[in-house]
């Protein structure tokens, strides 16, 4: 019997945990307290997050005014 074929990886569940951030962290822009989510990473809420267009195919998508 060979022991070492089912030596498995060591599990450590502290390294799986999802990254959070502090709570209670309220929206960037000036007059908005709307809460963020600790798993929101941003600085902004939906609203207010800065919108990013992505390039297709060389067309400008322009912002809206
Ligand atoms: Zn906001």
């Amino acid at each position: 019997m060979n022991e070492t074929a089912l030596k498995g990886r060591k599990f450590s569940g502290a390294s799986r945990a999802p990254k959070t951030y502090s709570t209670g962290r309220t929206c960037a822009s000036k007059g908005c307290d709307t809460r963020l989510s600790q798993y929101n990473r941003r600085e902004w809420c939906y609203t207010h997050a800065p919108t990013k267009y992505p390039r297709l195919r060389g067309r400008i998508v322009k912002a809206e005014a």
